[in-house]
């Protein structure tokens, strides 16, 4: 299920970064912008009352005819656009200015939920000078303290109760028609190649293309027919060469990438092998990692290296993206079309592998073997395994003492190599047993 997208805008100085970081709590944020035109945005997860969703800081607001603040504008003007809350806080110790008053007014004419924050109320004395922000027009104002937390629990709530659609358990109630087609994410920063290389995959005049709705707002999927059967990728909109659309700001090709990531049950990380692997393709192999997805990493514009560089490149990948070390790397050009025949059996590999489920039998036999080979550290057993979901291949380690985290990942290898799970992430789990 995607996450809903709240937008935090308001003047500068109001205390929005303040507010950002006390909704996020200790969470980190995911996505850390690359220094922008004048400070930088951030994209992060949170969660309330078992809610989750995105909270997009959007860095200020100043509409003057200066050009690097009309940019910070039109970013506050694409998120309100995007947002399914927008929170506009502003200073109560200030009282209403102007620009407060312009931003109201689009806000207003946006029809969207909107939520006043009237920030910096740090004692209830202050909760008075709150009040003058109800001329707004966009309802009572919420008198919190970013700083200290006083109320922020309350305009959680309100938050929360203003997000589309209960979020729903079983996966399957929030899957457009079409169920059994897998869902692939295509992902990567911009001009890595992501749309030369859709392109490439759906040119071929054998393969079959259509375009269905997205599950997220104004989102296209394309479903493409291939040898290994039809996969949708996950919206494309963006990626169709005919229809070729602005994404804006950075950011939101990584919230959208982040959504897609959620849809879909595999995805090609898509990484400009010219300029190595890059904090930002950290971030989102981290990001896909956590969400259990399996991953194929494309080195992408792999032509244009020398021996000497894809060397290099290579080693980037086994340093930065260790943790994804079950993960296959194609290395390929979108442009010239050279080994992008491989992408659709990796990805197939990959997504079957991923609803696998093995013999429990077998699974022991496995496990078994492996602790003869290769005991492990201080007369800890393995007494019995069993696979306990699929999606991504879940299993539980029934032991008689703790494991030390290398064993686990030993007996990982093992069964990954036997059951040939190739790059679909595991997961064990161990729970004590006596015996
Ligand atoms: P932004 O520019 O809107 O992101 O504002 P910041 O979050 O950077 O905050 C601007 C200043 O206001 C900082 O010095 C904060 O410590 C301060 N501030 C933020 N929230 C509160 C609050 O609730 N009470 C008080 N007294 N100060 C606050
Ligand atoms: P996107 O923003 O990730 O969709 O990237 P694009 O597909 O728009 O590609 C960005 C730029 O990289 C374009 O100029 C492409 O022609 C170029 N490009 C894409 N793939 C390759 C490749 O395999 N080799 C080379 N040399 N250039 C490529």
């Amino acid at each position: 299920m995607t996450p809903p997208l709240v937008a935090v805008i308001g003047r500068p100085n109001v205390g929005k970064s303040t507010l950002v970081n006390r909704i996020v709590g200790r969470r980190e944020a995911i996505v850390e912008e690359q220094p922008g035109v004048t400070r930088d945005r951030k994209v992060v997860e949170a969660e309330w009352n078992g809610r989750d969703f995105l909270v997009v800081d959007t860095g200020g607001w100043l509409a003057t005819d200066d050009g690097i603040d009309a940019q910070v504008s039109r970013q506050a003007e694409r998120a309100i656009a995007e947002a399914d809350v927008v929170l506009l806080v502003v200073d109560a110790t200030v009282g209403v200015t102007e620009e407060d008053d312009r931003v109201a007014g689009l806000l207003r004419r946006a029809n969207k939920a909107v939520l006043v924050v009237a920030n910096k109320v740090d004692d209830g004395g202050r909760e008075v000078d709150a009040w003058a922000f109800a001329g707004l027009g966009l309802g009572d104002p919420y008198p919190v303290s970013a700083l200290h937390g006083r109320q922020t629990g309350d305009l959680l709530d309100a938050v929360v109760e203003r997000l589309p659609g209960k979020e729903v358990d079983d996966d399957t109630a929030a899957q457009p028609a079409e169920p059994d087609v897998p869902a692939v994410a295509i992902v990567g920063r911009p001009n890595v190649g992501k749309s030369t290389l859709f392109n490439k995959l759906i040119g071929d005049d054998r393969s079959v293309v259509h375009d269905v709705p997205g599950t997220t707002r104004d989102s296209i999927d394309t479903v493409v027919e291939t040898d290994e059967g039809p996969i949708r990728f996950v919206d494309t909109a963006g990626m169709r060469r005919k229809s070729r659309i602005d994404e804006g700001p950075e950011y939101y090709s990584l919230v959208r990438a982040l959504q897609s990531i959620d849809r879909a049950e595999a995805a090609l990380l898509v990484i400009d092998a010219t300029e190595g692997v890059t904090h930002q393709d950290q971030r989102l192999a981290e990001r896909v990692d956590a969400a259990g997805s399996p991953v194929v990493i494309v080195l992408n514009k792999w032509e244009t290296l020398d021996a000497e560089r894809r060397e290099h490149v290579m080693a980037d990948v086994g340093r930065r993206l260790e943790f994804l070390g079950y993960a296959p790397v194609l290395k390929i050009s979108a442009l010239t079309g050279k080994g992008v025949h491989k992408l659709i059996p990796a990805l197939g590999q990959a997504i079957d592998a991923y609803h696998r489920r093995v013999p429990t039998g077998e699974l022991n036999q496995v496990v078994q073997a492996a602790q003869g080979a290769h005991p492990a550290p201080g007369g800890a057993r393995v007494l019995y395994a069993t696979q306990g979901a699929a999606d991504p291949p879940t299993f539980t380690l029934f032991a008689s003492r703790p494991l030390p985290p290398t064993y686990l990942r030993y007996l990982e290898r093992k069964i990954r190599e036997h059951f040939e799970f190739g790059p679909t992430p595991l997961k064990l789990r161990v729970r004590r047993r006596a015996g």
